[in-house]
């Protein structure tokens, strides 16, 4: 029986993602990957799941449909391979958003009665109970709320444990294969030229993250997805000082904001190692990945500001990624208008982690053209920003 033949391009999270929906659902995938699977974007962040961080709307939509989904996903992958399934690191510990001050309490007391009416579970929490269950924050919390249902990956485990299902499923996986362009007839992509010769498909789906614009170009149908620099501290481990995934209030304009100059707000959390991830930042400097001392200390003055505690605990590392990012902040999920075969998943920007495994769903339910969980019309890849930016793209993004 002939089966549909899928390139997938790119093996961060999203593209094994996408690659284990599509193998699944029947089709024969082929996986190209520059470097290798997981070591770029995906292996450069944080694991938050959250809902807590997104306003009603489409963003929210597939925030809870892939965190209804990541539970399914993760017990399949433990009956196949229980070991990639632990390795996982999946913890659904729970989100606690502070204000520390009077403005910022009233934004996030209106945030959260907002998200309730789209149906995300928040618990207002008063002094005495953010003191228990977050003893070493500041007591200076003007408002606190928690959001039982954010969880917590290990990133690149998560993608490993995506690709081993694709894997098991059929999927073939090239590293170290780069996609130069595209080989088209009539209006449609037939093949691929890679570093190890042509690739012929049916469909084609780019998950090059940050470099999906590029890509995109290569392939000679542009999309405007850039990089929006982010830095992590990462402390030596500690015996447990954060319990749940602890973010000031201010991260939600943060990470609605398009501002190019530097951006911090304090994203606090621990892993099962031990260490404690401190975030994070944003800047829009192109493919720079110069670490700045600057942008690191204002991360930790930042972070100290909701634990002060942390101030006595020693910097083991610091590291950053590009977050894939498009002007309006929606993912990019859909079939291009003007190549037909060629698909796009990304632009997730700070969210791709907890975001890939719903938006691989409804990229197989376009690709086989059955109804979608949710509306997908705000992903589509007509809209102006991610057509009409691109071509306005100037040397703001280099470094
Ligand atoms: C500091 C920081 C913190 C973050 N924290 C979180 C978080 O807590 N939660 C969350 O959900 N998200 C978080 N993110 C965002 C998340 O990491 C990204 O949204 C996600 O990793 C994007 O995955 P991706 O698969 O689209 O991209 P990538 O992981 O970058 O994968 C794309 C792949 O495409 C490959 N590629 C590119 N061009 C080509 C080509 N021409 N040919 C072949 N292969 C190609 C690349 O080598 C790469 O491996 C964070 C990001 C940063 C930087």
């Amino acid at each position: 029986m002939y089966r549909t033949r899928a390139v997938v391009m790119g093996a961060g999270i999203v593209g094994c993602a996408c690659a284990r929906e599509l193998a699944l659902a029947g089709f024969d995938v082929t996986v190209v990957e520059r470097g290798a699977a997981a070591s770029a974007t995906t292996a450069h962040g944080e694991g938050n799941v959250l809902v807590s961080d997104k306003g009603p709307g489409p963003e929210l939509e597939l925030a809870r449909l892939s965190r209804a989904l990541w539970p399914r996903v993760l017990a399949a992958v433990a009956e196949r391979n229980a070991h990639a399934a632990r390795a996982v690191e999946w913890e659904p510990k729970g989100g606690i958003v502070v204000a520390t001050t009077d403005a910022g309490a009233r934004e996030l007391t209106r945030f959260a009665a907002a998200q309730r009416t789209a149906g995300v579970h928040t618990e207002d929490l008063d002094a005495d109970a953010l003191a228990a269950a977050e003893p070493y924050l500041t007591r200076e919390a003007a408002a606190a709320v928690h959001y039982p249902e954010d969880a917590q990956v290990q990133p690149a485990a998560a993608a490993a444990a995506l690709l081993t299902e694709a894997l098991a499923a059929g999927a073939a996986l090239r590293t170290h294969c780069e996609v130069f362009g595209a080989v088209t007839r009539g209006g449609r992509i037939t093949a691929v030229r890679t570093s190890a010769g042509p690739l012929e498909a049916d469909c084609f789906v780019n998950a090059a993250g940050p470099w999906a614009g590029e890509l995109a170009t290569r392939l000679g149908a542009p999309v405007d997805i850039r990089p929006r620099r982010g830095d992590v501290l990462v402390t030596t481990p500690l015996p447990p000082t954060v319990f749940h995934k602890v973010y000031d209030a201010d991260y939600v304009g943060a990470v609605g904001s398009g501002a190019a100059d530097l951006q911090t707000s304090a994203v606090v959390e621990s892993t099962r190692a031990g260490t404690v991830l401190i975030g994070s930042s944003r800047r829009r400097v192109g493919f720079d990945d110069r670490l700045r001392p600057e942008v690191l200390s204002a991360v930790a003055a930042t972070a100290l500001r909701l634990f002060p505690a942390l101030a006595a605990v020693p910097v083991m590392r610091a590291y950053g990624g590009f977050r894939p990012y498009v002007p309006d902040h929606l993912p990019v999920i859909g079939a291009d208008p003007r190549l037909t075969g060629l698909w796009h998943a990304g632009g997730h920007e700070g969210a791709g982690i907890g975001l890939s495994v719903g938006s691989a769903r409804l990229l197989r339910q376009l690709l086989l053209g059955e109804p979608t969980d949710m509306d997908t019309t705000p992903f589509r890849v007509d809209r102006p920003a991610v057509l009409g930016e691109h071509t306005r793209t100037t040397g703001e993004e280099t470094a």
